[in-house]
C-alpha cells in the first residue's frame, strides 16, 4: 500500500526526545475558554536544542523555564506555533545533553467546542447551571487542552488543580483528591473569590496523556459500594444528569457485577479507593476509561423506560469493558496508536466472556457473527473492498479512523482464536505473564504475542503475521468422505488463497454428529489448518455420521463453506445439531439456496421443502426464544458473499421470502405472536430481552403482507407495550406500512418522547428507517424542527445513519444523491457519522449498472465538496473508494 496516502505513516512515531516524570497542571474553567498552566518535568534522553510539543488549536501565551513547579516567575523562551502542523517548538537557551532535567512551563488557551468532541468540550448544560465541561483525550485530545508529548509512551504522574464557577457540582481528574489542599474531599471556595471553586488532584501512577480526564459539571451522584473477597473496599459513584439517580440503579448492579467477575474470572483487583461512571450528554464514542474515571454517553449509561433492547445489553457490554481496561490500557498501555487493537481487543474479548455468563452464550455469539457481517460497518464487508483490514496499520490520516470493526471486532476474534489454537490453560498464563511484565508500562504487539510464543513454546510468527498484518481474510471450504472399508471419516480443508499468498492459521472447530443429534465419542476437536489444504482424518467410525458439524459457534473468522453437503443433511443439521450455532448457520445455508435462485432468476418457485423446515421451526416451542428468532428471521445479506452488492436485487428476493412465509404460516405466526407474554416482564432488567426479539421478528413476518388485520396488530401491540423496544418495533414497522394511521401515530410518538434524549433518538431512527416514499422528506422535516440538534451525536446518528443500511430506499438514484448530500452535509460538523455513512459506498466498484455509475458520481461529488482541509477522513475515503472503481 502507498504510505503517501496516510498524513501518519508509521515511521513518523520516533523516539521520544525525553523521559517524562510528572505534570502540574491547573486548569482554570470559564464559560467560554480554558486557562491552562503545564510544568512539564522531564529528562532529556536525546541531545537537544529545541523542544517540539503537541498543540492543537490553542492560544499560546507564555512559554518559560522554571526551577520549581510554583516559581513565580521563569526564563522566558521563544517559541514558534505552528497551528497547521499543531506543533509548538520551543527554543532552549541552551543544547541540553542526555541526562539533564528541564522543568518547563507553558501558559495557554483553549476554546471549547460543541462539536469538536475531543480535548475538553461542551456538553449539554443542566438548565440553570453553567456551562458544562466534559473531556475526551483519546487518541489526541490532550493536545487539544494544553502543550504535550502527545505520546502513549509519555507515561507520567501529575498534580492537577481545577478552578471553576462555584455553582458546578463536581470538578474532576484523575487520581486522588488532595486532603492537605481539599480536607472534605470535595473544592474548596478560592482564597478572595467567593464565586470560584478549587481542587486538586494527585495522580501518583504514571499514566499516558490520552487517559487525562477533566471536567466541570452539575451532576446528582449515586454512591454504592464493591468488597472484594480479599476485604478491599472500592467506593462506587455514578454521576448523572439531574434528576436522574433512580436510572443508574441498574447500571450500578452491573458494574458491581462486572467489577466482581473481573476479579474471579480475569484475576484482576482494581487498587484505586474510587471507581467513577460519568454521564456525558454528547459523544462520538461509547464510553472512554479515564483511569478511575470512565465517561459513558448518557443514552447507554442509563436504562429506563426509553432503553432499547439492544442497548441494555450494550450497557453490559460497555460498563464491563471500561472496567477492564484499568488493567488492559491503563496499567498495561499500548505503545503507540498502532497498537491500539492490543488495548482493544483484549477488553473487549473480556467483555465478551461477561456478557456470555450473563445471558444465552449462543444468543451472544450470534449477535457478535451479526456485526462481522454487518454490511455496512462489520469487518468482512470493509475487507472486501480490498484496502482496509489490516489489523496493525501501515498509517493513518485521523486517530479516530483506528476506532473500527477492525479494531474491535476482528482483532477481537484474533484474541478468541489465539485461546482456541492455545486452549485456555495456556492463554491465561500467557496473558498473566503479559499483564505482570508491562505492569504500568507500555507493550507493542511483538511484546504482547511472545508472552504466549514463552508460555506455549512455540512460534505464532504465522498466526500473527497473517491475522495481523494482511488484509483480508481466509475463505476457507471443505469436503467430506466415508470410506466404509477403512472405517474412516475424510474432511479435506482447502483455504481460497491469492497467487504467492501465504496461507492463515486457521483454527476449525469440528465434531461428527450421529442421527440422534449427538456428538460421536472422541469426534470434538479443534483442527488447526495452517496450510492450503489439509485432511483431517477420523478412524474407527463403523457407521457415517449424519453430518460433520464444522466451524462450530464460528470457531475462526472468516468464510466457510462445505461444498458436498446436501439439502437433507443441512435440514437433519438444523434440526439437530448439538451446537446451537450451527442449527442457526445450516438454516441459513438452506435459505441461501433460495436466495441465491431468486437472486438469478426472480421468477423462481420456493421450495416446499425449505418452506417445510421453516414452519417446523416455527411449531418447535422447545427452542429458546433467542434460538428460534435467529431461526425465523430472514437476512437480507447471503453467505454468499459475491452477491453482496446486488442490492435491489436482495431486497426483492428477500420481500419473496417473506411473502412466502407469511401466505403459508400466517395463522402459525400470528398465534406464536400473540402466545409470548412480553408486556409484563420479570423483574430482572435481563427478563424477556429474547421474547421481545422473536416477538419483533414474528410480526415482522406477518407485517409481510401489508394488510388491514396486520396494522391492526401492529397499533396493538404499540398500544399494549410497556417495554421500549415492543413499542419501538411495532413503531418502524407500522412507518413502513400503507395504515392510515401511520402519520398521526408516529406525530404523537414525537410529541411524547422528543424531550429525553433515548427517546428521541429511538423516533428518529424510526423515520430513517421508513420505506414509504416520503421518507427523504420526512428526515428532512425532523431536521429543520427546532427540537433537533446537529451538534448532539447521539440524535445525529440516529436521524441519519439508518439510511445508510436502508436498502430498499438507499439504492434508488434519489437515495444515492441524499447520501452523497448528508455526508458533505455533516463532515464539518460529526465526521465520525459522516463517515460511517460513507460507508455504503465502500464497495462502489462492484455494484450492478445503473447503481455504479451513480455510486461513482455521487463519490466524486463528495471529494469535491470535501477538501483535505474540512476533513482529512473523509476526503482520503472517497478517494479510495474512487481509486478501487
Ligand atoms: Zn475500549
Amino acid at each position: 500500500m502507498n504510505h503517501t496516502r496516510f498524513k501518519y505513516p508509521r515511521e513518523t512515531f520516533g523516539d521520544l526526545p525525553v523521559q517524562l516524570h510528572h505534570l502540574t497542571i491547573k486548569l482554570d474553567f470559564f464559560e467560554d475558554r480554558v486557562e491552562a498552566e503545564n510544568c512539564l518535568h522531564m529528562t532529556v534522553r536525546h541531545e537537544l536544542e529545541q523542544l517540539s510539543l503537541d498543540a492543537n488549536a490553542l492560544e499560546i501565551l507564555h512559554v518559560e523555564l522554571v526551577e520549581r513547579p510554583d516559581d513565580q516567575s521563569g526564563t522566558a523562551l521563544s517559541y514558534e506555533y505552528r497551528p497547521e502542523e499543531n506543533r509548538l517548538l520551543v527554543n532552549l537557551p541552551r543544547r541540553h545533553r542526555s541526562g539533564e532535567r528541564l522543568l518547563l512551563r507553558t501558559l495557554t488557551r483553549c476554546f471549547p467546542s460543541d462539536h469538536i468532541l475531543e480535548g475538553i468540550y461542551k456538553d449539554a448544560t443542566p438548565p440553570g447551571a453553567p456551562q458544562q465541561f466534559i473531556s475526551q483525550c483519546e487518541q489526541w485530545g490532550f493536545q487539544r487542552i494544553m502543550p504535550i508529548f502527545d505520546d502513549c509512551r509519555a507515561k507520567c504522574t501529575m498534580t492537577t488543580t481545577l478552578t471553576a464557577d462555584a455553582a458546578y457540582t463536581h470538578l474532576i481528574s484523575n487520581g486522588n483528591i488532595n486532603l492537605h489542599t481539599n480536607p472534605d474531599g470535595r473544592p474548596v471556595i478560592q482564597p478572595g473569590d467567593p464565586n470560584r471553586q478549587v481542587i486538586t488532584y494527585e495522580n501518583p501512577v504514571p499514566m499516558a496523556p490520552y487517559l487525562f480526564i477533566a471536567a466541570a459539571g452539575t451532576w446528582d451522584e449515586l454512591g454504592d459500594e464493591v468488597v472484594y473477597p480479599s476485604g478491599h473496599r472500592v467506593r462506587l459513584e455514578y454521576l448523572v444528569p439531574p434528576g436522574r439517580t433512580a436510572d443508574a440503579r441498574i447500571p450500578m448492579d452491573i458494574l458491581k457485577e462486572a467489577v466482581l467477575w473481573i476479579g474471579r474470572t480475569q484475576d484482576y483487583e482494581y487498587r484505586g479507593d474510587t471507581y467513577r461512571t460519568i454521564c456525558m450528554n454528547k459523544s462520538d464514542f461509547g464510553g472512554m476509561e479515564n483511569v478511575g474515571n470512565t465517561t459513558i454517553v448518557t443514552d447507554a449509561a442509563l436504562i429506563d423506560d426509553h432503553t432499547m433492547d439492544a442497548s441494555l445489553m450494550y450497557a453490559h457490554g460497555v460498563i464491563a469493558h471500561e472496567f477492564e481496561h484499568n488493567q488492559c490500557g491503563s496499567e498495561t498501555t499500548m505503545e503507540t496508536p498502532f497498537d491500539v487493537w492490543l488495548n482493544e481487543a483484549y477488553t473487549v474479548d473480556v467483555e465478551r466472556q461477561f456478557l456470555a455468563d450473563l445471558f444465552d452464550p449462543t444468543f451472544v455469539r450470534l449477535r457478535q457473527v451479526d456485526s462481522i457481517r454487518d454490511p455496512l460497518l462489520g469487518p468482512l464487508g470493509i475487507e472486501d473492498g480490498g484496502r482496509l483490514g489490516r489489523i496493525v496499520r501501515e498509517g493513518f490520516n485521523d486517530p479516530n479512523e483506528l476506532i473500527d470493526t477492525v479494531t474491535y471486532v476482528k482483532a477481537a476474534e484474533v484474541i478468541r482464536m489465539l485461546r482456541l489454537v492455545l486452549g485456555p490453560e495456556l492463554f491465561r498464563a500467557g496473558k498473566q505473564l503479559y499483564f505482570s511484565r508491562f505492569h504500568n508500562g507500555n507493550a507493542d504487539t511483538n511484546q504482547f504475542f511472545r508472552c504466549f510464543e514463552e508460555v506455549a513454546e512455540i512460534s505464532l510468527e504465522t498466526f500473527k503475521k497473517q491475522w495481523l498484518y494482511t488484509i483480508g481474510y481466509p475463505k476457507v471450504w471443505a469436503e467430506t468422505a466415508f470410506d466404509p472399508d477403512a472405517k474412516c471419516f475424510r474432511v479435506t480443508f482447502h483455504q481460497d488463497l491469492p497467487d504467492g499468498a501465504d496461507p492463515f492459521h486457521v483454527p476449525i472447530e469440528t465434531a461428527l454428529v450421529d442421527q440422534n443429534g449427538k456428538d460421536l465419542p472422541d469426534t470434538g476437536l479443534v483442527f488447526q489448518l495452517k496450510e492450503r489444504e489439509a485432511v483431517l482424518s477420523f478412524e474407527d467410525i463403523e457407521q457415517p455420521p449424519a453430518f460433520a458439524s464444522m466451524n462450530r459457534d464460528f470457531s475462526f473468522y472468516g468464510t466457510f463453506f462445505h461444498v458436498n453437503t446436501s439439502v437433507e443433511q443441512l435440514t437433519l443439521q438444523a434440526r439437530l445439531d448439538p451446537n446451537a450455532f450451527n442449527r442457526v448457520e445450516a438454516m441459513r445455508r438452506l435459505t441461501d439456496r433460495q436466495r441465491v435462485r431468486l437472486l438469478i432468476n426472480p421468477d423462481a418457485e420456493i421450495d416446499v421443502s425449505w418452506l417445510k423446515v421453516y414452519g417446523d421451526i416455527l411449531e418447535d416451542h422447545d427452542l429458546s426464544p433467542s434460538l428460534q428468532a435467529y431461526f425465523l428471521r430472514i437476512d437480507e445479506q447471503p453467505l454468499e458473499r459475491r452477491y453482496s452488492t446486488w442490492y435491489p436485487e436482495l431486497v426483492a428476493a428477500r420481500d419473496r421470502l417473506m411473502a412466502a412465509v407469511n401466505q403459508a404460516y400466517r395463522r402459525q405466526l400470528v398465534e406464536r405472536f400473540l402466545h409470548l407474554h412480553t408486556y409484563s416482564p420479570g423483574p430482572s432488567a435481563r427478563d424477556g430481552i429474547e421474547e421481545r426479539l422473536l416477538k419483533g421478528v414474528l410480526l415482522e413476518l406477518i407485517a409481510a403482507d401489508d394488510s388491514p388485520e396486520s396494522h391492526h396488530l401492529i397499533l396493538d401491540h404499540y398500544h399494549a407495550a410497556t417495554a421500549a423496544n415492543d413499542r419501538v418495533t411495532a413503531l418502524l414497522l407500522l412507518n413502513r406500512s400503507s395504515a392510515a394511521e401511520r402519520l398521526p401515530i408516529l406525530e404523537m410518538a414525537y410529541e411524547q418522547w422528543h424531550r429525553h434524549l433515548s427517546g428521541y433518538a429511538n423516533y428518529l431512527r424510526v423515520v430513517s428507517g421508513g420505506t414509504c416514499d416520503d421518507v427523504f422528506d420526512m428526515i428532512e422535516k425532523e431536521k429543520g424542527r427546532s427540537s433537533f440538534d446537529i451538534t448532539q451525536p447521539t440524535w445525529t446518528r440516529a436521524l441519519f445513519l439508518p439510511m445508510a443500511t436502508n436498502t430498499r430506499m438507499l439504492w434508488t438514484d434519489h437515495g444515492i444523491r441524499w447520501l452523497a448530500d448528508k455526508v458533505i452535509e455533516l463532515a464539518p460538523v460529526n465526521t465520525t457519522t459522516s463517515s460511517r455513512m460513507l460507508n455504503a459506498f465502500q464497495h462502489v466498484g462492484k455494484l450492478r449498472a445503473p447503481l455504479k455509475e451513480w455510486g461513482i458520481t455521487a463519490l466524486e461529488k463528495i471529494l469535491a465538496a470535501v477538501p483535505d482541509s474540512v476533513s482529512p477522513t473523509i476526503h482520503a475515503q472517497s478517494r479510495s473508494y474512487l481509486d478501487s472503481v
